[in-house]
């Protein structure tokens, strides 16, 4: 069997707000053979936001994305799967909407992304994005060892 790899996905305020549309990403989850191994409800604060989208500061979307994800809460998860991080970006498509429709319709941004702000979904790009997020908002969750002390979750509604 191949290692499991952790990533750091958030279904961001406009998806928690529509509990069909949260299932139906809760599914494709675990249907892409996702573990969920930690969850967790969480309103992003002004200053999280600002530590999790640093390297965006100096974007032109930066503010609006800070407003939008300090709007109402995210669920944030840790997954596991062998290539977590590539296989869950892939889920979940392209980060601009209008490219969605021609790459990637079916993923979760081309069904669920309303715009390129609100585009659903988050996940890490790298092990040393994962570290950091994970760090965020799993503060005590040991990265490295996780697999030896507990055992994973499988189902996402907990
Ligand atoms: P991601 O890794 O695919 O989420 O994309 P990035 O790390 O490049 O950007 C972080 C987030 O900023 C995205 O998920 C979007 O919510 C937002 N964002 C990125 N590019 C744009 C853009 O061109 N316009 C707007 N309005 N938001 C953007
Ligand atoms: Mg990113």
């Amino acid at each position: 069997m191949r290692p499991l790899q952790l990533t750091f996905a958030i279904i961001k305020p406009h998806v928690v707000k529509q509990p069909l549309v949260l299932e139906t990403i809760r599914d494709m989850i675990l249907t892409s053979n996702f573990k969920v191994v930690k969850t967790r409800r969480h309103a992003f604060t002004l200053k999280e936001a600002e530590l999790f989208y640093e390297e965006h500061r100096n974007k032109f979307f930066y503010n609006r994305l800070v407003t939008f994800m300090t709007s109402g809460p995210s669920d944030f998860y840790i997954l596991a799967r062998d290539d977590a991080i590539k296989e869950w970006r892939k889920l979940m498509g392209p980060t601009k909407v209008f490219k969605t429709q021609f790459e990637a319709p079916d993923s979760i941004r081309g069904q669920f992304g309303l715009s390129d702000t609100r585009n659903a979904t988050h996940g890490s790009d790298s092990p040393e994005s994962v570290r950091k997020e994970v760090g965020l908002f799993f503060p005590h969750f040991d990265i490295e060892n996780w697999y030896q002390e507990e055992e994973p979750k499988f189902r996402a509604n907990q």
